[in-house]
């Protein structure tokens, strides 16, 4: 499939950053590419087809969440970290592995109630930071029935836990 081949080809491993024994996917040489931009998108908008409103991530996940919205015709909205967005803000803490981090979206101005939004990233690893978001849309009342990221560690639950926190219902691609 073409958007995997792009991912093979251009995404890099770094090793121990940001911490020693982890292993860092950099996703970024493949939207930098051309090809490996369009096949991304492409394969993402797929899966993402029937939303209303695509939410990307904070910050990576903004580069494929505008994107997708564009080719999916609707809208996209930012999903910020703490701090970053003029009040009035709607926020959740979140456990990191070591401490907490937090996430912010707009109090008004964008209508999210009753519409399906779905959240976009660049990596699924423990799956915090998506059910993050995922929470606070809803809290929103936004309807997230799909996660969709360009790639999933091997080895860490996060498919699991976005499941067992967004519910049964929520799909997740990657
Ligand atoms: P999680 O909350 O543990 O699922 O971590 C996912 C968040 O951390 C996403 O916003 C990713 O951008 C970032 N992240 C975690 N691991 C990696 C990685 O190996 N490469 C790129 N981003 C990562």
């Amino acid at each position: 499939e073409r958007a995997a081949a792009a991912v093979e080809r251009h995404a890099r491993l770094i090793p121990d950053f940001p911490s020693p024994g982890i292993a860092f996917k950099d996703l970024t040489p493949v939207l930098a590419d051309a090809d490996g931009l369009d096949a991304v998108i492409d394969a993402l908008a797929h899966v993402c087809d029937g939303a209303d409103l695509v939410a990307g991530v904070d910050a990576r996940g903004f580069l494929i969440a505008g994107a997708v919205a564009r080719q999916l015709g609707v809208g996209v909205v930012a999903v910020r970290k703490g701090g970053k967005l003029p009040p009035p803000v709607v926020g959740v803490d979140y456990a990191l592995e070591y401490g907490t981090a937090r996430l912010e979206i707009p109090a008004d101005g964008i209508d999210l109630a009753g519409r399906r939004v779905v959240v976009i990233d660049d990596v699924l690893a423990t799956g915090g930071t998506v059910v993050a978001a995922a929470r606070l849309l809803v809290q929103a009342e936004a309807i997230v029935d799909t996660v969709a990221v360009i790639m999933e560690l091997d080895g860490l639950p996060g498919r699991e836990r976005v499941i067992a926190d967004v519910g049964p219902g929520v799909r997740v691609h990657t």
